[in-house]
Formats: C-alpha cells, structure tokens, sequence
C-alpha cells in the first residue's frame, strides 16, 4: 500500500502519516518524487486498512500496490532510480559501459586492460576476484589478492570496481574494495546473502538466475530493498533453453517487462549470455534498443590465454569498435540521454 501525499502537504502531515503507520505495527518508507512524497507501507502482513489513511491532512491517495514484490515495483516508486557510482550515473537516460576480464589473474593483466577498456570509453572496471566456477579444479580467482588489485586499478584509471560476492563469510572483504558488488547468477536466490546485501552501504548487481523467472528475480532485488538497501541494479546475462549455439540464451524481453515493472536500473551482460566473442557485438546493439540502461562486457588483451571464459572475451579492438556502435545507437534510441560510454577519439583512428 502506498499513500500519497498531496503536492502542497507539510512535513508535520508527512510526519503524522508515518507515525500512524508505525502505530499499526507496520514499517513506512518515505519516497520523495518530483511533484510530491509517497510513503510505502511495509512489514504488513495481510491487507492494510485505508481508512486508517484516507482521512489525515495532507493525503491525497491510498493506492494498493497488487505486485508481490512492492519495494521495487513502479507501483510503489514510479520514478526511476538511478544509482551514483565514483562519478558515473546508471540508469535511465544513461548508458553505462562496464568492462573487463572475467577475472583477475595478475596486476599487469588487469592493469593492461583497465588501460585498454578505459581508452575506449567503459566507465566501469568488471573484474572477478572470487569466481564460481562449475568444476573445483579450474581457476577459483586470487581472492582477497584479486582485491587489493582492483583496487589499484580504480587508483590508477579513476575507474570504479564491480566485483562478484560468492558467499557472506567473504561480503565484508569484498564490500572494503568494491564500488559495486554483484551477485552472480548462481547466488540470485541464495537468501541469506541477498539479507546481507540489503545490509550494505554499497550498490548490488544482481544478476538474474539462469533459470529464473522475471517474479523471482524481481522478488530477489526484493530482499535487498527490504533489508534497507535500495540501490540495486539489476543484469540479465541468458537463460538456459535448449540451444547449442550460444551457451545461454539472452532474454531481452526481459528488459522490456523489468522496465515497465520495476524502476531499478536494468543491464545487460551479452558475455554471458552468448558464451563466444562473435555474439557479443550484435547483441550489445541490442541491449542499447532495448533500452537497457547498460552492459557489462568481458574484454582480455590475451584471451587466448585466459584463465576463465576465454572464447568470450573481446579483443580490446573489438571492444573499442562496441563502445563507437553503442553510442551511435544510443544517440539514436535517447536523443536528449546523457552518459553514454564516450569512446577515446585516439581510438576511432586506431
Ligand atoms: C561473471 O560475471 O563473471 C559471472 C560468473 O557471471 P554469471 O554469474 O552471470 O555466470
Ligand atoms: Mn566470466
């Protein structure tokens, strides 16, 4: 339930709106918009009683929010969220271009590609320092090393850091170095980490699970908002089908209904999804069309030699090439937008 403030109502009537909120037990989320507040009632468990509202000065409306998710519906904040990182705004009217290896296997590796992606205009450094890896004999990441050099690399580009949380007994470490922390696919309902997520002062990327639907995922980002975090981004990267041609299957309508549904930010994770370098590129131009607010992208100067997910990173050239198509498209798709990936003008000649 959502009750909304009329444009001219005091702070005093704010106040006494939460405060009778609260007398009923229940919790009150105070949403400030454009034209006026909303207050977001939580905790409840069965219905609410409107007429515990509709009568108090400065109320306008009592609007039931129908979704099972609440905190992240549109219902509940119309606006869109964005979300502020070391000088980069992801979300609407924006395009953020993240960039990286899969994950961090020595400071000159992560520092030859921070150069590489930074030059061609991502904004953010990707970069795993504890990977989940489907066989216990491939590389697990240098852990709390793989940290300490991301955060070099932040110092050195100015560039700030999304780095995946595997599990709670490392959330403290990762949470000292990273400017955003993703949860992977294979965590998205790990429930205990998504309550220490919704516990953090940092911005999550939660990635949709392989084989999860749009209400589960969203019910995911739910945990975190409930938890008192509301700065969550959320990233599709594929969804397992039947194909052989690609390792995942990437689901772009599923940015279109998370758009409508949600007003947390929504990217896009072509690496994944496509699993081979060639898929890459085509389906980053799709993500700008579909309005996804961004990409995270896989990119090794030697992908050959890559201890992770090799076959789909880019080449730092065909990565530079992506970040000129994606901004075309996106000066296309949001005229007036602002904060798409600005491409080095030094590459444009290389
Ligand atoms: C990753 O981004 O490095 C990763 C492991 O992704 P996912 O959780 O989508 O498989
Ligand atoms: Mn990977």
């Amino acid at each position: 339930m959502l009750v909304v403030m009329e444009q001219d109502a005091t702070q005093e009537q704010i106040d006494a709106v939460v405060a009778r909120i609260e007398e009923n037990g229940y919790g009150a989320r105070p949403m400030p918009g454009g034209q006026r507040v909303a207050i977001g009632i939580v905790n409840n468990e069965g219905p609410v009683e409107p007429a515990l509202f509709t009568g108090l000065a400065g109320v306008k409306d009592v609007v039931p929010v129908t979704r099972p998710y609440k905190q992240v519906s549109r219902e509940f904040k119309p606006e869109d969220t964005l979300i502020e990182v070391g000088g980069t705004v992801i979300g609407n009217g924006h395009f953020t271009v993240i960039a990286g290896p899969c994950a961090v296997e020595s400071e000159e590796q992560a520092m030859a590609i921070a150069e590489k992606v930074r030059a061609a205009g991502a904004q953010v450094f990707r970069g795993g320092a504890f990977k989940p890896r489907t066989s216990p004999y491939s590389f697990q990441g240098l852990g709390l090393e793989g940290l300490r050099i991301l955060a070099r690399v932040r110092e050195a580009f100015g560039l700030p850091v999304v780095t995946e949380v595997m599990d709670e007994a490392s959330f403290d470490a990762v949470e000292a170095y990273a400017d955003i922390i993703q949860i992977g696919t294979r965590n998205m309902q790990n429930f205990s980490l998504l309550k220490r997520a919704g516990r953090s002062s940092r911005p999550i990327l939660l990635k949709r699970g392989m084989a999860a639907t749009v209400d589960e995922w969203l019910m995911a980002a739910e945990y975190i908002l409930a938890g008192g975090n509301p700065r969550v981004i959320l990233c599709e990267r594929g969804v397992r089908t039947f194909v052989h041609h690609s390792r995942n299957t990437l689901d772009l309508s599923a940015v279109a209904v998370v758009r409508k549904e949600s007003h947390l930010p929504v990217i896009i994770d072509p690496s994944h999804a496509a699993g081979r370098r060639d898929q890459v590129l085509p389906l980053s131009r799709a993500a700008v069309a579909v309005e996804a607010h961004g990409i995270m992208v896989e990119v090794h100067h030697q992908p050959e030699k890559a201890l992770s997910d090799g076959a789909q990173s880019l080449y730092p050239h065909q990565f530079a090439q992506l970040c000129r198509e994606v901004n075309d498209i996106f000066r296309i798709v949001k005229p007036g937008g602002a904060g798409a990936a600005q491409a080095d003008p030094r590459e444009k000649s290389a």
